[in-house]
C-alpha cells in the first residue's frame, strides 16, 4: 500500500490504562506500543492521537450508578451506555499516552470523555454522536484524504472513529495488528469484535497490516 501526503495515522487511546496492568485492560493491549512506533517511524508523515481523559465520578464508571456493575449497559439521555471500571482518571499515570511512545510525530493529541455527563469512544465525536470535537475540522483543514487507525479498543474507540470518519467522507484502513479488541459477549452470539468489524467492513473500511505498510 503506498502512502501519500494526504494520508493521516490515527492513534486511538495508547494509554496504560488500556494496557495489561491498567484499569480497563486490553488483552495484549501494549503490543501495539512498538508496531505504532515503527508506523511513526517510517511510513507515515502526519499523526494524531486520541486520549480518553475522564474525571472522577465519569457517568461512564459502574462506580458512578449504585448498583451496577462494569459491562452492564445502562441507559442515558443520548442512549444506551455500557459502564467500565473506572479509567483514564485526568492526571494519572495510567492516562497519559504510553511512555513508549514516540510523541515527536503526533501534531495532535484530542482529549475525550471529559463532560462528566457523556462518555466519548469516537475522536470526532462525544457518545450523543453530535457533539464534535473539532477533528473533522482540522483534518480537512489538513488537507487528508485518508485516516488510518490504529490503538485501542478495536471494538469501541476505534470502531466509532472509523464510522465517524466515513461518516465524513474520509476513506477509512484499520491496521489490524496495530489495534487490540475487548469483545464483550453479546446477547445474540458472537462478541463486539465481530460485529465491529462486519460493521466497519459494511461502511468500506479497508483493513490492512502494519507489514503491508513497512
Ligand atoms: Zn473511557
Amino acid at each position: 500500500m503506498t502512502l501519500t501526503g494526504t494520508d493521516m495515522l490515527g492513534l486511538v487511546d495508547v494509554q496504560p490504562t488500556f494496557m495489561p496492568g491498567g484499569e480497563l485492560a486490553v488483552a495484549e493491549g501494549d503490543l501495539v506500543v512498538p508496531l505504532i512506533n515503527r508506523l511513526l517511524a517510517g511510513p507515515f508523515r502526519h499523526a494524531f492521537a486520541t486520549q480518553d481523559w475522564h474525571p472522577r465520578g465519569h457517568s461512564s464508571f459502574a462506580s458512578t450508578h449504585p448498583g451496577k456493575q462494569p459491562f452492564e449497559t445502562v441507559q442515558m439521555p443520548y442512549g444506551p451506555q455500557t459502564l467500565w471500571p473506572d479509567h483514564a482518571i485526568q492526571g494519572s499515570a495510567n492516562a497519559a499516552l504510553h511512555p513508549d511512545l514516540v510523541h515527536d510525530r503526533i501534531e495532535l493529541i484530542i482529549r475525550k470523555g471529559f463532560d462528566p455527563k457523556i462518555d466519548s469512544y469516537s475522536a470526532f465525536y462525544e457518545n450523543d454522536r453530535t457533539t464534535t470535537t473539532g477533528l473533522d475540522a482540522w483534518l480537512r483543514a489538513r488537507g487528508v484524504r485518508r485516516v488510518f487507525l490504529a490503538g485501542l479498543a478495536t471494538d469501541y474507540c476505534v470502531a466509532w472513529s472509523a464510522e465517524d470518519a466515513v461518516r465524513h467522507g474520509f476513506e477509512v484502513v484499520v491496521i489490524e495488528d496495530a489495534c487490540r479488541g475487548i469483545g464483550l459477549p453479546l446477547p445474540s452470539g458472537g462478541t463486539t469484535m465481530d460485529a465491529a468489524q462486519r460493521r466497519l467492513a459494511e461502511l468500506g473500511v479497508a483493513f490492512t497490516t502494519s507489514a503491508a505498510l513497512l
